[in-house]
């Protein structure tokens, strides 16, 4: 779920008709000050973080003058709730409180259907509110029933007078949450004020993972709820996966440094949500920790895998590689074998990886990833289904502590010596090299075997079968045909693959001497 600040969903709603409180964000004391001079005091000031109960905690303060805004401000912008320091104050004027009211939109999933929860029991503060709560069920299209609202609306102590823009209020949050397709929306308070008016005075919104891309206007960086502002990496993952619709990847970072006690950082690379789940309790429980969280499931692409391959080993100081996912899945595992092996080779893999590719085809996807990664200073182990979870992690632990590798520290991929000078074509996010110079008659042959029909020979030297267009998207395919080449020892081709931003975040964080 994407969670939107509070200013940010103010100016949602006062796009559609709310009135809220007059105000700005302020990442500085001194801005804060500022807009608390131009607002004119009092005024209140909010830490802009995503939880309830920021008055309790000390990140609700009045003031009634500039200098106070910025003093206080200094201490709200040095707070943390959670993992998430906060990097930002609202500085609003202060509204004369009459009566605190709460509504709140939330997706009911045994409903299927918008819920509105709506308090009218006047009053301030959350104990005088929590009494009297009022369960609206909306219809997904038409929002609540009139009747009901006004109905309520009407028994309940809100002056007349104000009985409409309380109602239009309510109605608003319908139509909020679903122009922006929000699973939740919080108006708490809503308040009436001593001159008459009908303010949201505070809210919570969080927009549907799914839906975010439909809605650029949001400006939401990362469409996931993470428990910590996005890392580096994980931006880049989160671009590797809008920019290929293949099957998903998830990335999250969790540790950078090993718990004392631990066996070390595990890079962990699970393949659909309960058998990564599952074989990342079990990596845990044999005494490792997670580094990170990663699955890619769904029919992934060879190049995606790839990609998740590259951020996962973009994590220095790993003592080893872990996958394992659902072990019963229905896509074709080798192509996950293809993506890895590939990655495995470019990096020179020297930790130990253990790797399950239970499902279909996959005595072919451990026969592809055992062949391939044989050279590799690291050892690289392939497992089927019936390795369980359990098994697998004690055979890793095996491996670690038999291992005599430094701990992992991320590096640049090597290419083979004719990138640059063979013959080449491009294909999306990336380019074909093919070994001209050091093409035989039976490489050529192999090259157009492996090659899914998009290659043929021609004079003992492969080519292009099809239009460039045509090959553009066939990634996949040509890291299968550059994985099976080295695996019979004929590598006359190379795909050559963006990962966007990889290097730069590299080259902030690789440690002097790491990398080769
Ligand atoms: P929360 O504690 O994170 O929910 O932060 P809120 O923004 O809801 O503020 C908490 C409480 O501070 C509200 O319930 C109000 O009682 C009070 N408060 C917030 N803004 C104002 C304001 O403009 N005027 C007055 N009088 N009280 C306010
Ligand atoms: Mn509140």
């Amino acid at each position: 779920m994407a969670r939107l600040h509070e200013y940010q969903a103010k100016a949602l709603l006062a796009k559609h008709g709310f009135i809220v409180p007059r105000g700005g964000a302020a990442s500085t004391p001194e801005k804060a000050g500022e807009i608390a001079k131009s607002l004119g005091c009092p005024v209140v000031v909010k830490i802009q973080a995503w939880t309830t109960g920021r008055k309790a905690m000390g990140g609700v303060v009045f003031a009634d003058n500039p200098e106070k805004v910025v003093e206080e401000s200094k201490r709200l912008l040095s707070m943390t709730v959670g993992n998430f320091p906060v990097t930002e104050v609202l500085v609003e004027e202060l509204v004369a409180i009459e009566q605190e009211l709460f509504v709140s939109l939330a997706l009911d999933d045994a409903a299927r259907a918008p819920v509105i929860l709506l308090s009218l029991a006047g009053g301030s503060g959350i104990e005088e509110r929590a009494g009297d709560v009022n369960r609206l069920a909306c219809d997904p299209k038409a929002g609540p029933d009139d009747v009901q609202l006004k109905t309520l609306i009407a028994a309940s102590s809100v002056k007349a007078e104000l009985q409409d823009a309380v109602a239009s209020a309510v109605r608003g949050v319908f139509e909020v949450a679903k122009t922006y397709e929000a699973r939740s929306l919080e108006i708490n308070p809503l308040v009436t004020t001593t001159d008459g008016r009908v303010i949201a005075a505070d809210c919570r919104m969080t927009i549907d993972d799914y839906a975010v891309f439909r809605h650029p206007e949001l400006g939401i960086e990362i469409a996931r709820e993470l428990d910590h502002p996005p890392a580096a990496l994980e931006r880049l993952a989160y671009d590797i996966e809008q920019a290929d619709h293949r099957g998903t990847f998830y990335f999250a970072q969790l540790n950078t440094k090993a718990d004392d006690g631990s066996k070390g950082l595990v890079g962990f690379h699970g393949a659909g949500g309960g058998g990564s789940m599952m074989s990342m309790d079990a990596i845990m429980s044999e005494g490792f920790t997670i580094a990170n969280f990663t699955d890619t499931s769904g029919n992934p692409s060879a190049a995606k895998v790839y990609r998740a391959a590259r951020i996962i080993l973009s994590q220095p100081g790993l003592v080893g590689y872990f996958g394992s996912g659902s072990g019963v899945a229905s896509q074709e595992q080798f192509w996950s074998a293809y993506g890895l092996a590939k990655a495995f080779w470019e990096l020179e893999l020297s930790i130990p990886s253990v790797i399950r590719l239970g499902g279909n085809s996959e005595d072919r996807a451990v026969d592809v990833l055992k062949d391939a990664c044989a050279d590799l200073p690291g050892k690289v182990e392939g497992y089927r289904k019936d390795d369980t979870p359990r098994t697998i992690s004690q055979r890793f632990a095996a491996l670690v502590s038999e291992s005599s590798a430094e701990p992992w520290s991320p590096r640049a991929p090597r290419t083979p010596a004719f990138v640059g000078s063979g013959a080449s074509f491009p294909i999306n996010g990336g380019t074909v090299w093919i070994d001209t110079a050091g093409c035989d008659a039976y490489a050529a042959r192999l090259a157009v075997e492996h090659s899914s029909g998009l290659l043929k020979d021609d004079g003992g030297v492969p080519v292009l079968a099809v239009s460039e267009q045509d090959a553009a998207g066939k990634d996949s395919e040509f890291i299968a045909c550059e994985v099976e080449l080295r695996r019979a020892g004929k590598p006359v081709v190379y795909v050559e693959l963006d990962v966007p931003g990889l290097e730069e975040v590299l080259d902030c964080a690789v440690t002097i001497g790491g990398g080769n």
